[in-house]
């Protein structure tokens, strides 16, 4: 891994890796996402900022989870939302 720009990331030992491929908040009411983010702390995978319903940004806020990694095919990047601290791996 690169040089982390967080006290968050920094703490990251292994990438948790999407186990489905879908926001299971999205499917839950229905709704679309664009792209998919999966959460550091607890693992699950949220739609992304782009998303109508943004439910990655709104689950680090709600939960306190500050880290997501991108779930998309080929992505590999980690992305903390109080610290805006973004990098690759
Ligand atoms: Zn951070
Ligand atoms: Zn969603
Ligand atoms: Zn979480």
């Amino acid at each position: 891994m690169e040089a982390a720009t967080c006290v968050h990331i920094e703490g990251i030992k292994s990438v948790k890796t999407a186990k489905k491929r879908e926001c299971e908040e999205c499917v839950r009411i229905g709704s679309d996402w664009v792209h998919l983010r999966t959460c550091q702390t607890c693992g699950k995978t949220h739609c992304c900022d782009s998303s109508p319903n943004k439910h990655a940004s709104k689950h680090a806020l709600s939960s306190s989870h500050p880290v997501v990694a991108s779930a998309e095919p080929g992505e590999r990047w980690l992305y903390c939302y109080p610290d805006e601290a973004y990098i690759e791996y």
